[in-house]
């Protein structure tokens, strides 16, 4: 009998306890990332039942969501807001968990600091009250969002029931063109397997394009899974994760690390390794992608024409003219050149240096165009000091556009970064739900961050292979 496994299999089996009587698996959690939004009622609830954190040095929390980016002086100007990280503040010290807020200089979005502070590691379990934690799936850990009940689960007993996903491996192979970057690779991957096509399923990402990215290109993968449907998303630990991790504040240090790093390449998927289904997908079909309607999924490559609906299959079709009416597009229209009138630059899809340098580099070349406004938001604190070291903050002031504080912004606008009435928005966050940007009727398109650089400068979306 074959004993080749995936890294899924592999990691699964190292973190069950127990199997349950209902067929699913009682998992320890590695790690334990919380924010100020998830985490108040589980705290609350802990202490309800009289129950103490079990393992505060695996837990880790920051102030993401509610902090305003144009100021982060305390007290916060909007008392919800201070009340939310007051309560975190108290939570925390009373529990031994360390904060990092913004006094502490590694404030930023969860999803953002957990790989730079090197508390992601591969061959971990990892659990946060974020949908988007499938990002730190990038290290090769098995990483998934989890709700207010289960973060209490895990801060009262480190471990969480889960019911085994099926694996599903996606081999991106090929190339990619200029100006085509990982955030058009996910799109392009929803696109074509649907919101919905990973249910059920973890993803594994591999082949030649996904092994040339960077960890940040990576994490850029890995955060939009849920957007597909799949709770986790992983690729496998090689040089680039190892490299990256060295050095890191909390990375094992010295002979220790020599030792971590050939545990976390034995626990890559063996080459043999069998899944539950595989799906190729040609770096070279990637264009630069741009969300049409109101899910990840209703994307399409900029030079394309919104589709028709009588080229989409019968069941698609409700869901397709809800979105053209919702978004006041017309079908077998171009997409490039649609009026804009915010850009935001930021989130834990594409806030990392890497992010920014690529959309500076697209705003140099112009000036914001008349009307429309912008955010460029760090993904952390980090970010930000890099940033400014290398003078990204005046490329990007020059041009016009608005440089912020580290926060979640206008991902989804439980701060004061948000859209006024029906403002359409060239975002670089992961969801473009009805209302994710803070008005109902406010409506966001999903791109790259140069591709937001880009129409930014032109007021429209545009291609950024013209600019670049
Ligand atoms: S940036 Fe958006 S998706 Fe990421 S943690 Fe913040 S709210 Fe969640």
């Amino acid at each position: 009998m074959s004993t080749s496994a995936s890294l899924f299999d592999k990691v699964w089996k190292a973190h069950t306890v127990r199997e349950l009587p209902d067929g699913q698996a009682q998992l320890f959690i590695g790690l334990h990332l919380i924010h100020e939004v998830t985490s108040p009622q589980a705290f609350a609830m802990l202490k309800e039942m009289d129950l103490p954190v079990r393992f505060p040095e695996r837990t880790f929390a920051t102030v993401d969501h509610i902090i305003p980016t144009y100021s982060q002086v305390r007290p916060l100007a909007d008392g919800l807001a201070e009340g939310m990280l007051v309560a975190l503040e108290r939570n925390c010290r009373s529990n031994g968990i360390p904060l990092f807020d913004p006094a502490s200089g590694h404030q930023g979005v969860v999803h953002v600091i957990g790989p730079e502070l090197g508390l992601t590691q591969p061959g971990m379990t990892i659990a946060c009250g974020d949908s988007h934690t499938s990002t730190h799936g990038a290290f090769g850990a098995i990483a998934f969002g989890i709700g207010t009940s289960q973060v209490r689960d895990v801060l009262a007993t480190q471990c969480l029931a889960m019911a085994k996903p099926r694996v599903r491996r996606i081999e991106v192979t090929g190339r990619l063109g200029g100006g085509v970057y990982a955030k058009d690779v996910i799109l392009h991957i929803i696109r074509k397997l649907g919101v919905k096509g990973g249910v059920g399923y973890a993803y594994e990402y591999a082949g030649e394009v996904i092994e040339a990215m960077t960890m940040e290109e990576r994490l850029t993968v890995c955060n939009m899974s849920i957007e597909g449907g799949a709770r986790v998303g992983y690729i496998n630990p090689d040089d680039t994760t190892i490299e990256y991790l060295r050095g890191r504040e909390y990375a094992p240090a010295g002979d220790v690390f020599e030792r971590a790093s050939s545990w976390w390449r034995s626990i890559a998927s063996d080459a043999d390794a069998s899944y539950d289904d595989v799906v190729a997908v040609a770096g070279a079909d990637v264009s630069p992608t741009v969300t049409w309607g109101i899910h990840p999924g209703q994307a399409i490559g900029v030079a394309e024409a919104i589709p028709r609906l009588t080229s989409v299959p019968d069941e698609d079709r409700p869901g397709y003219a809800e979105a053209l009416e919702f978004m006041g597009l017309r079908q077998g229209e171009p997409l490039a050149g649609t009026r804009i009138d915010v850009a935001f630059i930021g989130s834990c899809t594409n806030g990392r240096i890497s992010d920014l340098r690529e959309a500076a580099r697209v705003a140099q070349k112009g000036h914001v165009a008349p009307g429309v406004r912008t955010f460029v938001v760090p993904g952390s604190q980090a970010v930000a000091r890099q940033a400014e070291e290398e003078g990204l903050d005046e490329v990007f002031k020059a041009a016009g556009f608005d440089w912020r504080e580290p926060g979640c912004s206008m991902c989804l606008a439980m701060n004061p970064d948000k859209l006024v009435g029906r403002e359409l928005c060239a975002s670089s966050s992961n969801r473009n739900f009805k209302g994710r940007q803070g008005s109902p009727t406010g409506r966001t398109m999903l791109m790259s961050p140069a591709m937001v650089a880009a129409a930014a400068i032109r007021g429209e979306v545009t291609d950024v292979r013209e600019v670049l």
